[in-house]
């Protein structure tokens, strides 16, 4: 068996993180974990697995012409410039509808894009245009089998408190992207349904592609270390939810 330890600083970093206006951001990304999206023409960051993932996508639908990145990872400075220009030109409605305060925005995660869809004239940059038809929902679609998900869905307004937004890509990772998809939830339920997983207790289990999940959660306080076992040789991600504890996914056979 392998042994795995975890403690306080395992919540905060990890594909599931949940950030938005009650769970800020706690720790920012490591320079070297971003790298620049390498289509499109401007300078966009992504932390590196994201970036992977996505580019993967887009290279297997071929639309590296037909969709462009908009806006990727954000430094703290360059959040707070967004949000007051923001209340400054749009005003204060606008503002709490589509752009999140400093430190609860999910681009300073590394792991979020919004995206365009490539047409003449310029591209509104908060609310970019990206619909329900053609390449942009193809891009959708396949993209929940390499991680990502459309992060701020109609409908879900009270419980992400971000308007919706057709833009939006947020990385989670596979196989929780197919996971939040299949259900229909948001990050933020996603994030409580899996505490009825822990790991002394019955796993979260899932089948896709011929491959099995086994995911569970363990709950960690802050100065606590914990220790588990898993299986030898079976891959593995950990990530922490940005508020209490770490969930485990095992690829097993
Ligand atoms: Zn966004």
């Amino acid at each position: 068996m392998k042994r795995l330890e975890f403690g306080a600083v395992d919540i905060h970093k990890g594909n599931l993180i949940l950030v938005n206006p009650t769970h800020p951001l706690k720790r920012e990304p490591a320079d070297e974990t971003l790298v620049s999206v390498r289509f499109g023409t401007t300078h966009i960051l992504l932390e590196r697995q994201a970036e992977k993932m996505l580019s993967e996508v887009i290279a297997l639908l071929g639309c590296g012409h037909q969709i462009v990145p908009v806006s990727g990872y954000r430094t703290m400075d360059e959040q707070q410039t967004i949000y007051e220009n923001s209340l400054h030109d749009y005003g204060k409605d606008f503002t709490q509808k589509y752009v999140a305060i400093p430190r609860c925005s999910e681009h300073q995660t590394g792991l979020a894009i919004d995206l365009a869809e490539k047409k003449e004239g310029c591209i509104d940059f908060i609310r970019p245009n990206f619909p329900y038809s053609g390449i942009c929902q193809r891009f959708r679609k396949k993209s929940t089998q390499y991680g990502f998900i459309e992060r701020y869905p109609a409908g879900q307004e009270h419980i992400t408190h971000i308007a919706h937004e057709p833009w939006h890509f947020r990385y989670v990772g596979y196989p929780h992207s197919a996971l939040m998809t299949d259900k229909g939830v948001t990050l933020e339920e996603y994030t409580e349904y899996i505490k009825q997983f822990p790991y002394h207790g019955d796993h979260l289990r899932a089948k896709y592609n011929g491959r099995d999940f086994t995911i569970f959660y363990i709950p960690l306080q802050s100065k606590q270390t914990r220790q588990i076992e898993i299986p030898d040789n079976i891959p593995f991600q950990l990530s922490g939810n940005n508020e209490d504890g770490v969930v485990v996914t095992l690829w097993e056979d």
